[in-house]
């Protein structure tokens, strides 16, 4: 039997111990292995379209990517009028997700192209639309918007073609110098695992203020690979002057890499496992060696990895509020909002959660959610931010 379909090569653990010691022999051969092997991670959004489901509690990212437009509008017509008209690009959405957010970039792509090219008189391209996400995705949940996606597209004059690209984006997805124009939202904040050495992070999920540097510097390390890691076959991808724009979640803070405001949803996590521990529904051992394996970079650490990998430049790099939007209502609205945020956190996470704790806690986990999230309905200077970076693949001079 071929090899690969009895290896599996897990790359992500929630205590953040490797699953195995493939990792020392060296990032080479590491990103070999996770190309050829089926990565079996508990990482993906709830799937499905029920009430906690990703597909229905993702309003913010939708907003998210609202804000973001005029950026990726931008960049579309700078990458279409750089490479002179072409005939045929590619675009690829890493991360995609399951659901209708999947499809409201490619439609703001197509759209944008659509319109440059009438305006300037053009014939357009034909675009090929590559869904990217972990094998994981529930790919079935998004192909079925296809025909909403195709309904608003109707009157687009440019064929597109859409299809599946199931990995993760910290491998090699697309043939070398094949993509013209990349979009990631809401996805690389996410980690390829959980850092080692959190051990001394006790009862806390991520970094908060009482977390201790070396945790800060365990997560930020972690990001640094991944984020690199995802530059550098980006860069082998893309052709010269291709762009990418991508947008993740971010922090303000500069001066003190622990802070995190105190109604950070990942603080607010761990206080209600907290609560589950005081209750004795989990041991607190149990609450100790789970950590979730995401960064939320500064704009300064966003900017020096980009420059010390080498391969993009810099076109734009801005941050927008955070806002779930349950500041300074009445009790009833915050309650109710308390709950829309626990069950939009309930359907990132719920999958890794089940893994580490079982179901059996799941509800009642993300009733004392939210009952945080309304305790803080007053809070202000929040320190989460969406960064939204544009970047231009650099010329290559190479001969072929
Ligand atoms: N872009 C969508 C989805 C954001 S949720 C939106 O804006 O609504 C983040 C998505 O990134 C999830 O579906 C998750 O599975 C995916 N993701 C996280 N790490 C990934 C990786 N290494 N490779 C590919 N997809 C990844």
């Amino acid at each position: 039997m071929d090899s690969r379909f009895i290896r599996s090569t897990p790359f992500l653990r929630c205590n953040g111990k490797s699953e195995s010691d493939e990792r020392n022999k060296g990032d080479e051969e590491e990103r070999i292995i996770s190309k050829h092997s089926f990565l079996v991670s508990p990482l993906c959004m709830s799937g499905g379209d029920g009430e906690y489901s990703y597909s229905t509690n993702s309003l913010l990212q939708r907003r998210v990517l609202s804000k973001a437009k005029p950026v990726l509008v931008r960049n579309t017509k700078e990458v279409i009028i750089n490479l002179n008209f072409p005939r045929y690009i590619k675009v690829a959405d890493l991360g995609c997700s399951s659901g209708q957010n999947t499809f409201l970039a490619m439609s703001e792509i197509i759209n944008t192209i659509n319109v440059l090219c009438q305006h300037m008189n053009q014939t357009p391209p034909e675009i090929d639309c590559c869904l990217n996400d972990l094998p994981n995705n529930d790919f079935n949940t998004t192909f079925k918007f296809i025909q909403f996606f195709n309904e608003k597209n109707a009157m687009s004059k440019e064929s597109y073609f859409v299809s599946g690209v199931p990995g993760s984006f910290y491998s090699r997805l697309f043939p070398r110098r094949s993509l013209h124009f990349v979009h990631s939202s809401y996805g690389l904040h996410w980690l390829s695992k959980v850092p080692e050495g959190l051990e001394n992070n006790k009862m806390s999920v991520y970094i908060q203020n009482s977390s201790p540097l070396s945790t800060y510097k365990a997560y930020l390390n972690q990001f640094e690979r991944d984020f690199t890691t995802f530059l550098k076959l980006r860069s082998e991808e893309m052709v010269s002057n291709g762009r990418m724009v991508l947008t993740f979640i971010g922090r303000r803070t500069i001066d003190n890499p622990l802070h995190r405001d105190c109604c950070h949803f990942w603080t607010l996590l761990s206080k209600s496992l907290r609560d589950l521990v005081v209750e004795g529904l989990v041991s607190a051992s149990k609450v100790d060696s789970f950590y979730i394996p995401f960064y939320d970079p500064n704009e300064r650490e966003v900017t020096e990895m980009v420059q010390k990998e080498g391969s993009f430049e810099i076109n734009d790099l801005e941050t927008h509020g955070y806002d779930l939007g349950h500041c300074n209502q009445d009790e009833t609205k915050r309650s109710k909002s308390g709950q829309s945020e626990a069950n939009y956190i309930r359907a990132v996470s719920e999958p890794l959660l089940v893994a580490h704790f079982g179901a059996a806690i799941i509800n009642i986990l993300f009733d004392k959610f939210a009952h945080h999230v309304s305790q803080h309905a007053s809070c202000r200077n929040k320190t989460t931010v969406s960064i939204v970076v544009s970047l231009s693949r650099k010329k290559t001079f190479l001969m072929s």
